[in-house]
């Protein structure tokens, strides 16, 4: 199913119900309820909110039967949050304001901006109606309390059932909160949360392990299962390849040029950083961040070097050896002129290569930039779980 970017996604609907009581002493309790009853995908979290309206914990809800995380001031409010129709949740960073989706607004683990990487307490990333919604409850609340007559139980209702269901053209209220489908959805190769993020590259929101590399596994995959069809010409999988390569890698610079302190002209090579040389950009992150991207591979770099030589001939050249091609590739079979002639080995050879490289790229990344390790433990252990029963 293709979906429109930047869509909006509806919510899943549900109400809350808070029911008052009020004794003859004019003594108030309420007690607040959560059904769902529409045809839709939904999960709910708990949010802890300031008397004054505002989130300011994350509610650890544990089974049936459990207690639930205190708060963290008296007098806090805990308030139901449903997820959007499709079951997610959407999140607004603080720092960079950008919008993405996920499963969860956890409690047990911070999230992280696939963007900028910051990464804090997930009620941090509430959008802008999310709270909305938050002081709209709040509020209700407050009122039915003060309006309660001794003697009486009463129920009050926050209807988003009626809300969702909706399909007039009037402004809907503004504590009415749905979320934005963006650009690539991915599950974490390292702890398979789900995420839905702009653009193509991104950290996991919920463990911090960044999807380039995983990207580029998977693309290459795809180019692989293409050129044993005979769907694309093993010069096209060179260039393709390595173009896949390029970006996987350059995003990892990226992210080292915002997140690793470094001078202006360090930054300033950074940035004018070439992947098609592989001898300079190899020296160059072995120099600035102690990566080897070439780590074990000894035996091939002369191979990836002829290869990076020759994507460069297949973009810029018509795939005809230049001068330059004889001089510094390492090429010592061509001339001058010759037409190179690509094989399918050597193709299915070079993806191996850059999945090896990348993995090594992805690794030493996550050394320096650490991800959470709750969620991946979590993942680690029903690996392991289905490991066992499909041994
Ligand atoms: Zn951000
Ligand atoms: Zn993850």
């Amino acid at each position: 199913m293709t979906r429109e970017d930047f869509s909006e996604i509806g919510h899943t609907g549900g109400k809350v119900t808070f029911t008052i009581v009020c004794d003859e002493d004019g003594h108030v309790r309420y007690q607040i309820g959560y059904s769902h009853s529409a045809p839709r995908p939904a999960s709910l979290v708990g949010i802890y909110a300031h008397p004054d309206g505002f989130a300011c914990g994350n509610i650890v809800m544990g089974g049936i039967g459990d207690r639930w995380s205190p708060p963290p001031f008296p007098n806090c409010i805990a308030v139901m949050m449903a997820s959007d129709s499709q079951g997610k949740f959407g999140h607004e960073c603080s720092s960079c304001k950008k919008h993405f989706r996920s499963e969860n607004i956890p409690s047990r683990f911070p999230l992280t901006c696939p963007y900028c990487g910051l990464r804090r307490d997930s009620y941090y990333f509430l959008t802008p109606p999310q709270k909305s919604y938050i002081s709209h409850y709040i509020e209700k609340l407050h009122t039915a309390i003060y309006e309660a007559e001794p003697g009486s139980t009463r129920e009050v209702v926050i209807d988003m059932d009626v809300l969702a269901d909706s399909i007039t053209e009037e402004p809907r209220p503004d504590f009415y909160y749905t979320s934005i489908a963006q650009q690539t959805e991915f599950r974490c190769s390292a702890c398979n949360s789900y995420n839905d993020i702009r653009g193509r590259y991104g950290y996991c929101s919920s463990c911090g392990w960044r999807n380039s590399a995983e990207l580029q596994r998977v693309a290459l995959e795809k180019i692989r299962e293409r050129l044993v069809s005979g769907e694309l010409s093993p010069s096209d999988v060179v260039k393709q390849s390595v173009s896949e390569f390029d970006s996987a890698a350059r995003d990892y610079v990226d992210q080292l040029i915002t997140h690793v302190p470094m001078k202006v002209s360090r930054k300033n090579q950074l940035e004018r950083l070439l992947f098609h040389n592989l001898d300079k950009f190899e020296e160059l992150l072995a120099n600035c961040f102690d990566i080897d991207l070439l780590h074990g591979m000894s035996a091939d770099r002369a191979f990836v070097k002829k290869m990076f030589f020759r994507r460069h001939v297949y973009e810029h050249d018509g795939g005809v050896a230049t001068q330059r091609y004889v001089e510094e590739s390492g090429d010592v079979v061509l001339a001058k002129g010759d037409l190179i002639r690509e094989t399918a080995d050597n193709a299915h050879k070079l993806i191996g290569c850059l999945n090896r490289m990348i993995s090594t790229f992805e690794s030493d990344f996550q050394e320096l930039y650490k991800p959470d390790a709750f969620c991946i433990e979590i993942e680690k252990e029903r690996r392991k779980r289905v490991g066992k029963r499909n041994a």
